[in-house]
């Protein structure tokens, strides 16, 4: 269905008949680390993500795997790197 809030026009699978359903109400804006990207769109309302609604939450654990703007090599780095595996490294090390 299309959004009928912060996004006008833009299809999207969280509308209903009975509003948006996504917990916040509507989209939240895009973040610094989204500017440059292609899915970071603007509409009368603001700067929004066509992809995800909440934008820093997708920034909240490292890069967004989405971005556009940010070069493959250092997404598959990031996401080859998992924190706890990472922090029992960085203390076996310390020994
Ligand atoms: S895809 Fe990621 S980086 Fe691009 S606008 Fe959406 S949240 Fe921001």
């Amino acid at each position: 269905m299309q959004c009928a809030t912060v996004k006008e026009g833009v299809e999207c699978a969280l509308m209903t008949d009975k509003g948006c359903g996504f917990a916040a109400g509507a989209c939240l804006p895009i973040i610094e680390q989204c500017q440059g990207c292609d899915r970071a769109q603007e509409f009368s309302s603001g700067k929004f993500c066509l992809t995800f609604p909440d934008p820093p939450l997708k920034w909240k654990r490292g890069l967004c795997n989405l971005a556009t703007h940010v070069q493959p090599e250092l997404k598959a780095q990031a996401a080859k790197i998992n924190p706890l595996k990472a922090s029992k490294r960085a203390a076996r090390g310390k020994r």
